[in-house]
């Protein structure tokens, strides 16, 4: 078990699109435990590779606390409706911002064992395994927040559900 450094924005690694896993090797299922171990010591609920520096198309997501997704190479396949919510990143400690994503996503990715899968995920899921894909692309949802960016009041957080950081 491993902690890594999570990269914050203004990081050059986090603008950069990230290339495909070809193999599965001892440093990339490392990397996979590293990220779980990360984003659950930062009480995210979702970790991409560039975060934590590595520009590999590897994500981690686990919205419930108990449910851990990993997807190598991911790629959404079908998206519909539309949800509008409070977003925060791990990579942009203290802020969050109102983000429009879908509702309803349809991933393909691999496995740990670079065996093909999909997965459908509605409301949090779907709007992790969005953030997330735009950090495999260089992106983050600072350019996407409609109005300015808020700062988080850590003491109201746990009130309030809506507001996770992935
Ligand atoms: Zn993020």
């Amino acid at each position: 078990m491993a902690i890594r450094n999570i990269r914050e924005i203004g990081e050059e690694v986090l603008t950069k699109r990230c290339k495909e896993v070809t193999e599965m090797t001892p440093r990339v299922r490392e990397l996979i435990e590293d990220m779980l171990d990360t984003m659950y010591e930062a009480n995210g609920v979702g970790l991409a590779a560039p975060q934590v520096g590595v520009l590999k198309r590897v994500v981690v997501i686990d919205v419930t606390g108990e449910d851990p997704h990993i997807f190598i190479n991911p790629r959404i396949v079908e998206t519909s409706g539309e949800q509008t919510g409070q977003e925060g990143c791990l990579s942009v400690p203290g802020k969050s911002g109102q983000v429009t994503r879908p509702n309803y996503v349809k991933v393909a990715a691999l496995d740990v064992n670079m065996k093909p899968f999909e997965l459908e995920g509605t409301e949090l899921l779907a709007r992790a395994i969005c953030h997330e894909l735009d950090h495999l692309e260089g992106r983050l949802y600072v350019d996407k927040v409609e109005g300015p960016l808020q700062d988080v009041r850590y003491d109201e957080e746990a009130e309030d559900e809506e507001q996770e950081e992935v």
